[in-house]
């Protein structure tokens, strides 16, 4: 395929230019005005951006084990339409991605799934069953493909507990994706809840060594906790999610069901995640895509989290406007893969030819057409100011806005 006209953002490499991108299933050519060859397909990106494929490196696929939140099918169909190429997915199934066994079951579906999908790249637990007390075989799980350790949704409480697991994961380049909520204190303060787990973790960081990542970061004291840290050579990384970046607990009209771990919190907080996304102490977007079905959503006791995939992009570009196109490419792609470890980030010759192309054209949410099954999302109904127009992996285009529209 020869991507023709489009702005190539690409900040591994310091381009942002207009460029032709030529591609097989790798990148092979990058220049100007590039002539297309006999039957080679021409895909015109003329007033679009083309940046390296987005991976989402936070997304609850719910495989295996709940096909009535989402199947790998109805994700894999709402990250691509979210452009991205590449996702990592949580361990909270059923079961746990906890052991070997129970990530081939997700690899398994895989295998059997017949629609086109993203990269998946599992994240396995890093205690046996989520629960915070045994430390799972890390050697064993990175054997069978698992890219990073994080027991999501659940808070190792038992610092003495991480701190072994952290020791015992050392030899493995697959990071810790820590979820940063007290048990004890969850009820009382977000702040104090958040705060008292990154302080804690930047100890154990500090004794362990092992590669580390902050998941969802909700809170201002966390940030500068965070920041402060890495100011003294901490090298933990975070992320943070669509509705943090543009909700407090105030704004959302949902109701009991904009319930979401961490919650949404206040203004103040709101403007410390954004101004930690400008000076770099946050460098990476995750939408923590989170489906549940509309009864688990606006029952008595309201499932946490939300949709994300498919108003991800849009969502970082309504609260960031002012984010150079650099750094919000970086933030999608080159930061995340990075701390992955994983092929991708960029579109140097002879990298994986993944791609998303964008453009600033608005968009209406209209969660009732999600290819996602979780319909619920704080962006129903909002106009969002970035569009995805095509998602391509591997060098085949397997979302095109314009046919799909
Ligand atoms: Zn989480």
């Amino acid at each position: 395929v020869l991507i023709l006209g489009g702005r190539l953002v690409d900040p591994a490499q310091r381009i942002d230019t207009l460029r032709d991108v030529r591609i097989t299933d790798v990148v092979t050519e990058i220049g100007e005005h590039l002539e297309p060859r006999p039957g080679e397909e021409v895909y015109d990106a003329s007033g679009c951006f083309v940046a390296p494929g987005f991976i989402d490196m936070h997304v609850h696929l719910r495989v295996p084990g709940e096909p009535h939140k989402e199947t790998l099918e109805t994700g894999g169909t709402a990250a691509l339409r979210g452009g991205f190429t590449a996702v990592a997915c949580m361990p909270n199934t059923k079961p746990a991605l906890d052991s070997p066994e129970n990530l081939e079951l997700l690899q398994r579906e895989m295998s059997a799934c017949c629609t086109a999908l993203p990269r998946i790249l599992p994240i396995a637990a890093i205690t046996r069953e989520r629960a915070g007390k045994d430390p799972c075989d890390y050697a064993a799980l990175v054997e069978r493909g698992a890219v990073a350790f994080s027991d999501d949704g659940a808070t190792v409480a038992d610092g003495r507990v991480l701190l072994d697991a952290a020791r015992k994961a050392l030899a493995m380049r697959a990071p810790f994706i820590v979820h940063c909520e007290s048990p004890a204190l969850a009820a009382l303060s977000n702040a104090l809840s958040e705060s008292s787990i990154v302080a804690r973790d930047v100890q154990i960081i500090r004794k362990s060594g092992k590669a580390w990542h902050f998941a969802h970061l909700s809170t201002r004291t966390a940030v500068e906790i965070l920041r402060f840290a890495r100011a003294q050579g901490v090298a933990a990384t975070a992320e943070v999610t669509p509705h943090h970046l543009n909700f407090t607990a105030d704004s959302v009209t949902l109701g009991p069901a904009a319930r979401v771990n961490p919650s949404l919190a206040f203004e103040t907080d709101v403007r410390a995640l954004r101004d930690a996304v400008r000076d770099g102490t946050i460098s990476v977007f995750a939408s923590d895509h989170a489906p549940h079905t509309i009864e688990e959503k606006y029952g008595d006791k309201p499932a946490p989290g939300f949709t994300g995939l498919e108003v991800a992009i849009g969502a970082y570009a309504l609260a960031l406007p002012d984010l150079s196109l650099e750094r919000f490419v970086a933030m999608l792609s080159c930061e995340p893969a990075r701390i992955l470890g994983i092929p991708g980030g960029t579109l140097a010759i002879g990298t994986p030819a993944d791609i998303t192309v964008f453009n600033d054209e608005p968009w209406m949410v209209d969660a009732a057409a999600f290819a996602s099954k979780g319909k619920v999302t704080p962006f129903d109904g909002m106009t969002l100011p970035r569009k995805v127009v095509a998602t391509i992996v591997g060098g085949r285009i397997l979302y095109d806005a314009r046919i799909a529209a």
